[in-house]
């Protein structure tokens, strides 16, 4: 049977939060320590990580409840679009006083809240309605294993309010085309589905593994839960659902998504590069500093584990003159393909620099810096005595 988008999320109901009860349980901010609710799991509808999860922030702004008897009986999230980048919120709910107004709030990336209202043209006491959020909840690289935190508040004819439970839904890559299936490693969960099967089990899930010791013993300490990999089973797939065109994969904490791959050593190569981007992510707090920095330190760790083109593009460039200042490499959205690849040759340079210079515990200790929210300039400060500019062009001048 094929049922798409809003229904099928209703028939998967295992992913959705339709009690108050899960609301309140296991309240922890995403990136803590804690067991995801796949770990045991074999065979996963869609995304099974897309369990309800509370995070610690505050709620979205909510009135004092009058009590009433108001049912809250289903609310959930169905999300569509490049990235999931629409959200469409429902409720499903019931009470003894006609309700005049329904208000939802709901916050993502900060705990700042939206707030839409819409006012029933009849009151009711059985309200089944929808909300599509007025915002897109896509950011570029910051589209994936994301909380969308949420809660209704229903007006009745009587002036009295009543607040639903607080609900929590992660949004990340999901298609309902897809029959997502999953492969449980040491330190991975690798998502499949239809023919590739045989890509997960011998090419992501080995690689994945190899690369695992390499790339955390830089970062001081292994992941607190294990990293859920998407691997789309056609290019045109991974470009249809979730990509960035030029991009091979995406990553954000404990989340990373891949165009399939051809050998194990591409394999190794891509997923120590996205592998680099879910542990930064954690260590600084998702404050992974300027373009060149967080690609830079990618690049430098997919170079430990495979063979890679950075050190020869950074020479090449530098012999002809060509490389251009960090100033001009702070993000990846560049039009210009030579600028956009020595983000990665140039960020290569500096963080192999950094490490050379300074060893691997004070860039541990930026990267903790960052994570109180410093600037990479202030923190680099802090570690290493000199700032964003002069580490340039001391680096630059080690070139010659
Ligand atoms: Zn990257």
């Amino acid at each position: 049977m094929m049922v798409r988008g809003f229904w099928r999320a209703l028939i998967v109901g295992a992913v959705f939060c339709l009690t108050a009860a899960c609301a309140s349980e296991g309240a922890r901010p995403l990136d803590a320590p804690g067991t995801s609710a796949t770990t045991t799991a074999q065979v996963a509808p869609i995304t099974p990580s897309i369990s309800a999860t509370t995070t610690a922030q505050a709620a979205p702004n909510a009135p004092p409840a009058v009590a009433r008897n108001v049912k809250f009986n289903e609310a959930g999230v169905a999300f569509s679009g490049f990235m999931d980048k629409t959200a469409t919120f429902y409720l499903r709910a019931t009470s003894d006083m006609p309700v005049q107004s329904v208000t939802l709030n709901y916050y993502y990336f900060s705990s700042v809240p939206y707030t839409q209202t819409i006012t029933l043209d009849s009151p009711q006491k059985e309200l089944d309605i929808s909300i599509s959020g007025d915002n897109d909840l896509y950011v570029f690289g910051d589209g994936l294993g994301r909380a969308v935190v949420y809660r209704w508040t229903l007006t009745d004819t009587s002036g009295a309010v009543s607040v639903s439970p607080r609900y929590a839904e992660v949004f990340k890559v999901r298609n309902s085309e897809y029959d997502w299936r999953v492969i449980v490693t040491d330190h991975f969960h690798v998502y499949y589905y239809g023919g590739g099967e045989r890509l997960a089990r011998d090419t992501i899930a080995p690689a994945a593994e190899d690369v695992y010791v390499p790339v955390t013993s830089d970062f001081g300490a292994a992941l607190s839960q294990q990293v859920n990999i998407h691997v789309y089973a056609t290019r045109a797939d991974y470009l249809g659902d979730a990509a960035v065109k030029w991009s091979g994969g995406t990553a954000t904490a404990f989340e990373m998504v891949l165009s399939p791959v051809s050998s194990l050593s591409s394999a190794k190569a891509v997923i120590a590069h996205e592998l680099t981007h879910n542990v930064h992510n954690v260590v600084a707090r998702s404050n992974k500093g300027p373009s060149w920095f967080l690609e830079g330190l990618a690049a430098y760790e997919e170079s430990k584990v495979a063979s890679t083109s950075y050190a020869n593009e950074l020479a090449n460039s530098a012999r002809r003159g060509a490389l251009l200042p960090l100033a001009r490499l702070e993000s990846t959205t560049s039009q210009d393909a030579f600028v956009n690849s020595m983000v990665y040759a140039e960020g290569y340079g500096v963080i192999k620099y950094l490490f050379a210079q300074f060893g691997k515990e004070k860039f541990l200790s930026l990267l903790e810096e960052m994570g109180k929210a410093k600037s990479l300039d202030m923190a680099m400060r802090d570690v290493y005595g000199k700032g964003v500019a002069e580490i340039e062009s001391d680096w630059r001048a080690s070139l010659k």
